[in-house]
């Protein structure tokens, strides 16, 4: 029987698609064969088109993430718009940059809340409908803080340091119902999210001397595995965190 990277017939839902890694999951996906719903609280009109253009139905959900208050409403729509979410993508993320010592209580919440609250909360509604339905695949973007403490980003770290974390719980319980939970833990990709690091000529320099493959990571470089663990040929990987680095964690 041969392997099957496609994702015909299959309903995905990304977060945070108007740009970055989440603009090229959802396009990839959608070129693996899936209909996609965008879940973000910026316009995703590039991403619309993208998507369109492979002849794949897309759905836009208006919905800021910084809260839980919007979930059930963006599962109810992505449900309405495409009949199902077989495929979530928990990609929508923020990063604070500040000293420890004077790092406040705004910047802890805001990124504990969108990087990690939301993502919980979002799977925990999607995985009601995989679960009645028998199947489906849960993506959480991580990131190599999920492995490091990095510096003066310390509630990046603890955020998804604990998407490691709720990818392995929800990997175990879900398991047994047909549902698969994995990671991408991305290396230094261009980005609005990297653009202070990229524009910082000592870091930068620092960056790449470290990245054997010697370059930044571009976000098409992310959408393969994202179409990999959403596809039936991970139905035997659960609870993994790829890193997806350039080679980054190896040196
Ligand atoms: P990005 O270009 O800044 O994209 C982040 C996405 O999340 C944007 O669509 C953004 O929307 C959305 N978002 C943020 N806060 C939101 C909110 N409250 N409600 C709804 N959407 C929200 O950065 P990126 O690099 O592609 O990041 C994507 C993911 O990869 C993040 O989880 C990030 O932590 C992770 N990651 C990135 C790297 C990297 O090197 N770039 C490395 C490791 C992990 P707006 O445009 O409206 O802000």
């Amino acid at each position: 029987m041969a392997i099957s990277f496609s994702l015909a017939g299959k309903a995905a839902l990304v977060t945070g698609a108007n740009t970055g890694i989440g603009q090229a999951i959802a396009v990839a996906l959608a070129e693996a064969g899936a209909d996609v719903a965008l879940a973000g609280r910026s316009e995703p009109t590039e991403t619309i088109a993208l998507i369109e253009a492979t002849g794949r139905k897309c759905v836009n959900i208006k919905a800021d993430l910084s809260s839980i208050e919007p979930v059930q409403r963006v599962i109810d729509e992505a449900v309405a718009g495409l009949g199902k979410v077989d495929i979530l993508v928990n990609n929508a993320g923020i990063i604070r940059r500040d000293d420890l010592l004077q790092f406040s209580e705004e910047d802890w919440d805001a990124v504990m809340d969108t990087n990690l609250k939301t993502l919980f909360f979002l799977s925990q509604a999607a995985a009601k409908g995989m679960v009645e339905r028998g199947g489906g695949k849960i993506v959480n973007i991580a990131s190599l803080l999920t492995f490091q403490g990095g510096i003066r980003v310390p509630s990046y770290a603890a955020a998804k340091s604990g998407v490691g974390g709720v990818t392995k719980a929800m990997a175990n319980e879900l398991a047994p119902k047909g549902v698969q939970v994995n990671a991408i833990a991305p290396g230094y990709i261009s980005t609005n999210n990297t653009a202070a690091l990229q524009g910082d000529e000592t870091r930068n320099r620092q960056i790449l001397e470290r990245i054997p493959t010697g370059r930044w990571g571009d976000p098409k470089d992310i959408a393969g595995a994202a179409v990999f663990l959403a596809s039936p040929a991970s139905d035997y990987v659960t609870g993994h965190v790829l890193a997806v680095d350039g080679g980054w964690l190896a040196r």
